[in-house]
């Protein structure tokens, strides 16, 4: 994550953790990547994963690819905010660097799935902010997991069986946002960021701000 948080106003704010979760193949990765490359204020939490690194992944970009006993060691040592355990392999936040970053007024983006934001709600609740990505049928569902060639049709399987049980879980999220259209749904998500940029608890430089204006 970079350091530098550019500022366009005076006042200082404290960062918030922006979660986006959805079924695999509801198009989550996109806006996330959208996001990331049009707004300098937020930066991606990285995870450390034990599975397999695949074709045009980087280590220390995409996870952190660590064997099971580096995990273990991480759990062991409170390293993680949360973990958990996905189609056999296992997936974590790393607490470094997040808490700095907020503080010195970034955001920081998070793509994971319901457990992990469950996990992440009980420890930084004033800070989480939870979006919920929900395709627009599943047949589209499928039809978008096929086309991405990466996956053994096994594990396609597994992951539609999987994004029902996903679903299920909408409930869990402060907004909830169907991707019928990809430009659509990223504008939707920009101003649900830029409200909660605004929340009046997160603007920690008003105090000040409003009290001149008081004394004016
Ligand atoms: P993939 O292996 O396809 O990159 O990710 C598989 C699943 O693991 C996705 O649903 C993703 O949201 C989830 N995942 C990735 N990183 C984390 C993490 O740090 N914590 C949790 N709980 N889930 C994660």
């Amino acid at each position: 994550m970079p350091n530098t948080i550019p500022h366009d106003d005076t006042l200082h704010r404290r960062g918030l953790m922006l979660i986006l979760s959805s079924p695999s193949g509801a198009g989550k990765t996109t806006i996330a990547r959208k996001l990331l490359a049009e707004d300098s204020e937020i930066a991606m939490s990285v995870s450390a994963t034990t599975r397999p690194m695949r074709e045009g992944e980087v280590d220390g970009k995409d996870y952190f690819f660590v064997d099971e006993a580096e995990f273990e060691r991480m759990v062991d040592a409170s390293e993680f905010y949360e973990w958990a355990t996905v189609f056999g392999n296992r997936y974590g936040t790393p607490k470094a660097h997040i808490r700095d970053r907020l503080k010195a007024g970034g955001d920081v983006l998070f793509d994971i799935d319901w457990q992990g934001t469950q996990q992440l709600f009980q420890k930084a609740q004033a800070d989480v902010v939870r979006v919920f990505i929900l395709p627009p049928s599943l047949a589209e569902l499928n039809r978008r997991l096929t086309g991405r060639g990466t996956d053994a049709p096994d594990v396609i399987d597994a992951r539609m069986a999987r994004a029902q049980a996903e679903i299920s879980h909408w409930d869990g999220y402060d907004y909830v946002v169907i991707n019928d259209d990809v430009e659509g749904c990223f504008e939707k998500v920009r101003e649900i960021l830029a409200a909660e940029r605004m929340k009046r608890t997160r603007q920690t430089g008003l105090i000040d701000f409003v009290r001149g204006l008081m004394a004016g």
